[in-house]
């Protein structure tokens, strides 16, 4: 977790001045965003997206509608 939030910070800091100081288009500059999900741990994808999680809380829903209708 620690080395990606050294990429961003170097990235930005290398991005050109005439761009717009936003933090998307600074890591677009940098290359490809590192994103990694605080969720399963996975690169490429955003807890918001992550299947896992929308996949876990499906199931944890599941089971407590089973576990409250008994
Ligand atoms: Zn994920």
């Amino acid at each position: 977790m620690a080395a990606s939030a050294v990429a961003a910070t170097q990235g930005a800091q290398t991005a050109p001045a005439e761009l717009p100081s936003t933090s998307y288009a600074a890591a677009t500059a940098a290359g490809e965003p590192k994103i990694t999900c605080y969720y399963c741990q996975r690169e490429g994808h955003t807890a918001n997206k992550c299947f896992k999680r929308k996949k876990d809380k499906r199931e944890a829903a599941a089971t407590t509608a089973k576990a409250s209708a008994r």
